[in-house]
């Protein structure tokens, strides 16, 4: 079966759906006829069907002669911007790994640790205790886009250093924040995986050489995104030959002045249906406040998540940053308990503690 085009749809991209178990022949004979026409190919090859995503700038191709071809099955539309990052052209699951660590289906991978890197000490200590509690990714902020000029704007590389220390003392996978291609290449000396924070979401250069570097990308939703400019972000760096992105829910504005920002948790819903990429949930920025950080966190695994970034202190009322939303050692560790059955019961096991303390 296929489906007829409109002649707008016939100006889109599209994916050509082969039967299954379809001869390798058949695929390449495809793939040739399309590259033929000055087009790119994405192939996506599954258990039993090969997906081929035809990829141009108003492309133009004769459907009716594709799907003459041996072993096509359908042609199908794809009439949204985003590709790389679309579902259609990459049904299974993407698995995305960081160092030692990866996220994706049937695991749930916590990142904990401080909003900003203070100093070695502080750093060592948080780490080893987000450790012990089963996180196996350590965040910490060495470049601070904070909203006041006034506010300490992190460490910096000396900060990146922290990192590699506390990785090398714990084995946990890290995470930093970048903010510049100069951060970027700072972060790849140091650190598992960089982050794209809201703030910087639409920042297309910085999208571009996050493409470029090839290191792991979480990339968090912008305050005021949707899903589809979400979307598009990632495809921005996936455009650059960079497909090991990360999403990040973490609450959008809203007019609630209750919590720091409304947690959008419809978001996981929906970005399974539209992506392939593994998507996590940030119960701290979203929330702004300790208290309400458990709740969300339980929802999120409950919703279908493949992970939490949440922010944890050793003394949160002198933390140099988001003091308010940081969990102590033990409100941490409680909570780490509390999600274990629930990450049991959605096939989403976390580590056994055991390992984690070796
Ligand atoms: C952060 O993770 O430290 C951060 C600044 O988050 P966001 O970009 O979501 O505000
Ligand atoms: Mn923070």
């Amino acid at each position: 079966m296929f489906f007829t085009f409109t002649d707008s749809e016939r100006e889109n991209d599209m994916i050509i759906v082969m039967k299954p178990q379809a001869a390798q022949e058949s695929i390449d004979a495809v793939i040739s006829s399309i590259q033929a026409k000055g087009l790119s190919v994405h192939l996506s090859k599954g258990e039993e069907v090969t997906i081929i995503g035809v990829i141009g700038d108003k492309a133009r191709l004769s459907t009716e002669n594709l799907v003459m071809y041996q072993d096509v099955d359908r042609i199908v539309p794809v009439t949204e911007s985003y590709k790389l990052s679309n579902k259609k052209f990459h049904p299974e699951p993407t698995c995305v790994k960081a160092g030692p660590a990866q996220i994706g289906p049937g695991t749930m991978t916590v990142i904990a640790g401080p909003c900003a890197v203070e100093t070695e000490d502080q750093l060592l200590c948080i780490a080893r205790a987000v450790k012990a509690s089963g996180a196996t990714i350590l965040r910490g902020g060495a470049y601070k886009p904070r909203t006041s000029p006034y506010s300490f704007q992190g460490l910096e590389e000396e900060g990146l250093r922290y990192m590699q220390t506390a990785a090398r003392e714990t084995g946990l996978a890290t995470i930093c924040e970048v903010v510049s291609q100069e951060a970027i290449e700072a972060a790849a000396k140091y650190v598992d995986m960089i982050q794209i924070g809201a703030r910087n979401m639409q920042n297309f250069i910085l999208l571009r050489e996050a493409g470029r570097s090839g290191m792991p990308v979480l990339l968090k939703r912008g305050l005021c995104a949707t899903i589809d400019e979400w979307l598009n972000a990632a495809e921005y760096i996936m455009s650059e030959g960079n497909p090991n992105v990360v999403l990040c829910e973490r609450g959008i504005r809203t007019y609630e002045t209750a919590t720091r920002n409304t947690l959008d948790l419809s978001a996981v819903p929906v970005m399974r249906e539209k992506s392939h990429l593994p998507i996590i949930v940030d119960p701290s920025h979203s929330t702004g406040s300790y208290r309400y950080v458990p709740s969300m966190a339980k929802a999120a695994v409950a919703c279908g998540a493949d992970g939490l970034m949440i922010e944890v202190h050793n003394d949160p009322a002198h933390a140099l940053s988001d003091g308010p939303q940081s969990l102590t050692f033990p409100h941490f560790d409680k909570l780490m308990q509390e999600l274990r059955p629930f990450c049991e019961l959605v096939g989403r096991p976390l580590p056994p503690l055991k390992a984690a303390q070796e």
